[in-house]
């Protein structure tokens, strides 16, 4: 946002403007025959006074809230120092709080900076907004002032007479009053602002959740069975995305489609490793497809695992020659030209399924150039002698808690998952490649939909205490059972169905002492189920926005802390 350093410059030029008016009025004071202006001069302060004292209160209001350092408020407010003004956050803070008034905050300040001038200008005040007798030093050059009377004040007096002084100092004033009313304004508009941008978000998610399930249907159509024979598998990448206020509705998966390797002769397979990013879109009869290149099918792995930010405005590089996508009749046979595979971006057709149509995209993929080998659960990442560092975390910590909001009962993810149920895949050459996945195969003519494992009756919300065991897992880097200590054994001294859940909520009410604020307490709600709300269901609107705000939210500030927002 650009132009909020005007607000500096017009708190700037205020106590000049002022200091010039009071010299003027002595100046007027000491000339002879003058004495009737003295009192213009005093009115001209008093109401410049007034009306620049609202703005500076509207400063105060404006920026107040946003909770900024001592140091930094002195600097605007105090100091009135325009670069500080220009500060970028600071900037993004402001445009938080005005949301889409911001441009016209910023215009009704260059106006009112550019009706300040033109008074100076009237007053004859020198660049420095000083009047021409006035030294740099504050003295008075007594012979300056005598002469400034003498000739130029016959000049600009017809003004005061004219009260066209007067008219200026009341678009001033109204230009303050303006811009007061849209700062408290803006200010009282602000929680409704908030609320609507995560109602808009928990729609997001929920579409995100039912694009997901769809993408499940449609690829569980094609490959189960498949004219191969041989049992796919689907492994879907794990994404945070970014925040979205819901307008956009064209959300990408990326999928890595390989086989049950167990289950077939490797030899017999008709291709292996595939990289695939679907975007669902609603069916339109105009719809074009044209191929493009994603940010992430650039991606290079480097750190394992890594964090996908996903933007539903990926789309940037279109190339030219838009046509038609070809419908896929079949998705095996068209997956079996590598060639494409080399065409990063390259559309190989549309998944038609009624109302919606996926368009299928080859990509790169973290795997193409060091070709998997391999998929290592999550589970096996902890239990591994390797420590977990503070990056891999905080990230896959991140990366769960979103994707648990895109997947809760989806046939992705088994309501009660664990560290078993997430795949962090290894290169040939042992290297962890980047990004965590969901893994499913197409063997069975029914593939159950989300495998309930035993129920949990002390546990509200299946999914939530699984996210907070596995966080536990992460930050121990053990699994949860391998913690277990006397004091979580039942009366008898012997495991019972309440002995996990015992483990888990006396390991998150200790989490504090070894983990950051952030972490510990999305753990603590997520094992405890700990929202201040009616419902612990993420079909529940308000519930689910609670979870953003209580879970995933702290989890991306640790995350921002550590990699510096950068993937
Ligand atoms: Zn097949």
């Amino acid at each position: 946002m650009a132009g909020l350093e005007v607000a500096g410059v017009v708190l700037g030029s205020i106590p000049l403007v002022i200091s010039a008016l009071e010299h003027y009025g002595e100046g007027v004071a000491v000339m002879k025959n003058m004495r009737d202006f003295e009192y213009v001069f005093d009115d001209i302060q008093t109401q410049f006074a007034a009306s620049v004292g609202i703005y500076v209160n509207s400063c105060y209001q404006l920026l107040g809230p946003l909770n900024l350092p001592d140091e930094q408020m002195n600097e605007l407010l105090d100091e009135r120092n325009i670069r500080a003004w220009s500060e970028p956050k600071l900037q993004s803070g402001v445009q938080a709080r005005l949301g889409p008034n911001t441009k016209v905050y910023i215009s009704l300040m260059a106006k009112l900076n550019k009706r300040i001038r033109l008074f100076c200008k009237k007053l004859k005040l020198d660049d420095d907004l000083k009047p021409p007798w006035l030294g740099s030093d504050g003295s008075i050059d007594e012979k300056a002032r005598r002469k400034f009377f003498k000739s130029t004040w016959t000049k600009i007096k017809g003004g005061f007479d004219a009260a066209k002084y007067a008219t200026l100092l009341e678009g001033i004033d109204r230009d303050i009053d303006k811009i007061s009313k849209l700062t408290s304004g803006g200010l009282q508009l602000e929680p409704l602002r908030a609320e609507r941008k995560n109602r808009m978000q928990s729609i997001y998610w929920q579409n995100v959740r039912h694009q997901a399930e769809r993408l499940f249907d449609s690829l569980s159509a094609r490959f189960n069975p498949c004219a191969c024979n041989q049992p796919h598998q689907a492994n879907l990448r794990l994404d945070v995305r970014k925040e979205n206020d819901g307008q956009d509705e064209h959300t990408r998966f990326a999928f890595l489609l390989t086989f049950e390797k167990s289950a077939c002769i490797p030899q017999s397979l008709p291709w292996d490793w595939r990289h695939i990013e679907i975007e669902s879109s609603q069916s339109l009869v105009t719809q074009q497809v044209i191929p493009i290149t994603t940010e992430s099918s650039r991606k290079t792995a480097h750190f394992a695992p890594s964090i996908i930010v996903s933007s539903s405005t990926q789309a940037t590089s279109r190339s030219a020659s838009p046509s038609l996508a070809a419908k896929i009749d079949n998705l095996c046979g068209a997956l079996m030209d590598g060639s494409q595979f080399f065409q990063i971006g390259c559309c190989l057709g549309v998944l038609d399924d009624q109302q919606w149509q996926h368009h299928v995209y080859a990509v790169a993929g973290p795997g193409s150039n060091d070709q998997v080998s391999e998929p290592a659960s999550l589970n096996e990442m902890i239990c591994g002698a390797r420590s977990i560092t503070t990056r891999q975390k905080c990230t896959l910590a991140l990366t769960l808690a979103s994707s648990v909001l895109q997947l809760h009962d989806t046939p992705w993810l088994p309501r009660s998952w664990d560290t078993k149920d997430i795949f962090i895949l290894k290169g040939k050459s042992g290297s962890i490649l980047p990004s965590a996945y969901v893994s499913r195969t197409f063997d069975s003519p029914t593939v159950s939909p989300a495998v309930v494992k035993g129920r949990r009756s002390c546990v509200k919300n299946e999914h939530l205490f699984a996210l907070g065991v596995a966080l536990l897992e992460i930050a121990h880097g053990a699994p949860l059972m391998s913690l277990l200590t006397p004091e979580d054994l039942n009366d008898d001294g012997q495991q019972d169905s309440m002995t996990e859940f015992r483990v888990a909520t006396r390991l998150a009410d200790e989490i504090h002492e070894a983990e950051s604020e952030n972490y510990a307490r999305a753990v603590l709600r997520c094992i405890r189920c700990n929202f201040d709300s009616f419902q612990a269901d993420f079909g529940d609107q308000e519930f689910r926005e609670k979870y953003f705000e209580g879970v995933i939210m702290p989890l991306q500030t640790d995350w921002e802390f550590v990699t510096g927002g950068k993937t």
